[in-house]
């Protein structure tokens, strides 16, 4: 079984996740500590637990998800996943960190491209890939079937749907994401979002405003 831990890292409350499972190996998500505590947060925690990261994953690229990345690869010599299109807005990082107030140094490169119905493995457990663009192109949810949850990044948020209004964002793209990639999963499933509280399926189907409105 899977245990969720959510971190809020930097400015912009970034939510952080650590899964592990029984066998003690975790992955790392969306790393976006900024600066030496809320580094020692992140480790301290997978210290206290024993646990072995052994992959690094982004949901999308946007600054505020990617700055910790170079730290915990470095640490814990972990390899990038990410989907390709991801590529552009690491590419263009520094100049990203500098417009939204961050500090970044190295910036990580991805160094394996993942997509669409990839399975992700770590210790006992699978996550599927699920490909969901139109906050950021290469947005990518994170699945799990066994453990009913799905970790949505900018996609889809309690009550609450991800900006469209930056580069490569596109409304009805991000309302056909979360119809056709979110909305089919059971009800019960609870979603992570990459920032502000849980949720579930179920709820966000009935009271999202935002994706109330754009249904067809
Ligand atoms: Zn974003
Ligand atoms: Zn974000």
């Amino acid at each position: 079984m899977i245990t969720v831990k959510q971190f809020a890292f930097n400015p912009f409350q970034v939510n952080t996740y650590v899964l592990s499972d029984e066998t003690k190996e975790c992955i790392i998500i969306d790393p976006g500590m900024q600066g030496k505590l809320e580094e020692d947060e992140l480790t301290d925690y997978i210290d206290a637990n024993g646990l072995k990261p052994v992959l690094l994953l982004n949901t999308h690229a946007h600054i505020d998800h990617i700055v910790g990345n170079h730290f915990v690869a470095e640490k814990y010599n972990l390899q990038l996943n990410t989907h390709k299109d991801c590529v552009g807005f690491l590419t263009n990082a520094a100049a990203y960190a500098d417009s939204f107030g961050l500090k970044i140094g190295t910036v990580k490169t991805i160094d394996n491209f993942i997509g669409e119905e990839e399975v992700i493995k770590f210790g006992n457990s699978t996550i599927q890939v699920l490909y969901t663009p139109g906050h950021a192109d290469g947005s990518l949810c994170f699945y799990s079937e066994k453990d009913d949850f799905v970790i949505t990044g900018d996609v889809l948020f309690n009550q609450s749907i991800g900006r469209t209004d930056l580069p490569t964002g596109n409304y009805d793209l991000l309302q056909q994401s979360i119809w056709e990639k979110l909305f089919t999963l059971p009800d019960r499933t609870t979603a992570w979002p990459g920032h502000g509280p849980e949720t579930n399926i179920g709820f966000e189907k009935l009271h999202n405003p935002f994706v109330a409105i754009g249904k067809e």
